[in-house]
């Protein structure tokens, strides 16, 4: 037994443990969990946890369902919202096939793999989220619009609505869970609401991804409220996007940084977006799964809908930030297409692997857009190279298929699986009359 798990193990004690959660994530990226008995993680540390794959989406054949959950003992930390006496804790898990090797369907392990070739080529990938949502009164019942909190837009210091003491809640959470929180605010849209997450390597921020959600989901259910990351619940208000700051490090060294350079941007950098940039429709799939995230990527309300990169261009895909001189290391760049309904490990895995092919093969940046990309015409965008994103999930599955870096990232049976799941949901989707034909049609034809 490590030192570790030694910890783990002690901490059960001191603290009064009498339940513990095995967390993992499907391919889809909802969260499963398994709570087991303190008395339980002594063998599970040893051997995992059996569970049955089959019944995950994404994880396993019928005929091969058996399943082991690795719990990972750097993970451990106490549930807040459950009490301090008994106390309730979890642990992130990895999912191994019953001869104990990774199990290829775990977006943990397509992440740890990605990063892996990352280091083989002497990088460290950090991730820093923007995450959005919005805040509504309650679950609202099938059918039925969902009622924000409040009227409020961008920045906003509401009284009324609950929002800051929302947030005030889900921080102070968050940070006795050991994840640390930079910024918050009231986003554009009515009760929409914004936390940023510290940087960290990007595993870390995948785990804090996956227990952000939970705690906000946790918070707003016991004010009576809900929460919700869908990425566009409204037609006429914005998005929820899920910006993503990265980051290469070379041990100590922010390898994106250059004195002196454009931008204070290095070669490694320039190639890293160049890379981004040309795998992103093929990538689109993943990190905007949802027949609903094109919604939220039809033009307006911040988000791109169009493939290109500028320095703090906001209607641009990739945005270079001001470097800011005090803040160091701080050289990185704004990832703006990711939604905050994604599988944040999968998402990660090709953000990183699509700017490391850009690094390998010497990619050229193309020029920057210094325009609002907007109010360009068609032919203005066609002769800058300015190519949109997929329209549709459709047309974002149909470009994934044909993409040897995903399915190489994602590994056969992650890639195969997704595919298959998402063309199912286009298929569902597709034969919806949706109240907008009703309004439109009915009237004239
Ligand atoms: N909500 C916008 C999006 O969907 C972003 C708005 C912002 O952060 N300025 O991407
Ligand atoms: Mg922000
Ligand atoms: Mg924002
Ligand atoms: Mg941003």
């Amino acid at each position: 037994m490590g030192k570790q798990e030694d910890f783990v193990l002690r901490a059960l004690e001191e603290r009064d443990v009498r339940f513990v959660r095995l967390w993992f994530t499907d391919v889809l990226g909802s969260l499963k969990s398994v709570a087991i008995a303190p008395a339980e993680l002594e063998g599970a540390f040893a051997e995992g946890i059996g569970f049955d794959g089959s019944a995950i989406e994404g994880f396993a054949r019928v005929h091969e369902a058996d399943m082991l959950a690795m719990p990972d003992p750097s993970t451990f930390q106490i549930l807040p919202w459950r009490g301090e006496t008994p106390a309730t804790a979890r642990m992130f898990c990895d999912i191994l096939l019953p001869d104990g090797t990774p199990s290829y369907a775990d977006p943990r392990h397509v992440l740890k793999r990605a990063l892996q070739k990352a280091a083989e080529a002497g990088f460290t990938f950090y991730t820093h989220p923007e995450i959005e949502f919005f805040l509504f009164k309650g679950k609202p019942d099938k059918g039925d619009r969902p009622v924000p909190v409040d009227d409020s837009g961008y920045f906003d210091h509401t009284a009324q609505g609950g929002g800051q003491d929302f947030r005030r809640e889900v921080i102070t959470m968050l940070e006795n869970m050991g994840i640390s929180v930079e910024f918050s605010h009231h986003e554009g849209g009515p009760g929409q609401q914004e936390i940023d997450l510290r940087y960290a390597d990007a595993l870390s921020t995948a785990d804090n991804i996956m227990t952000f959600r939970t705690v906000v989901r946790e918070v707003a259910l016991s004010q009576g409220k809900w929460a919700s990351f869908m990425p566009k619940p409204f037609t006429e208000h914005p998005g929820s996007g899920m910006h993503t700051h990265v980051s290469l490090f070379e041990g100590d060294e922010n390898a994106f940084y250059e004195a002196g350079a454009e931008y204070q941007l290095s070669q490694t950098g320039r190639a890293f977006i160049a890379g981004v940039l040309h795998h992103t429709p093929e990538i689109t799939a993943v990190t905007n799964q949802w027949v609903n995230s094109y919604k939220r990527l039809a033009g307006g309300g911040e988000a791109p809908n169009y493939v290109c990169w500028g320095h703090n261009n906001r209607s641009a895909l990739i945005r270079v930030p001001m470097y800011k001189p005090h803040k160091g290391n701080s050289a990185r760049v704004e990832n703006r297409a990711i939604d905050a309904a994604c599988n944040p490990y999968l998402a990660f895995a090709l953000v990183l692997a699509a700017g490391l092919k850009g690094i390998e093969e010497k990619y050229e940046l193309p020029p920057e857009a210094e325009d609002d990309v907007w109010s360009l015409t068609e032919n203005e965008r066609k002769a800058m190279g300015i190519a949109p994103l997929p329209r549709n999930l459709d047309e974002a599955i149909r470009t994934m298929e044909t993409s040897e870096l995903v399915a190489e990232t994602l590994g056969e049976h992650v890639f195969d699986f997704f595919l298959r799941n998402k063309r199912a949901e286009w298929q569902d989707y597709r034969s919806q009359v949706t109240q907008f034909e009703i309004d439109r049609l009915m009237p004239m034809v």
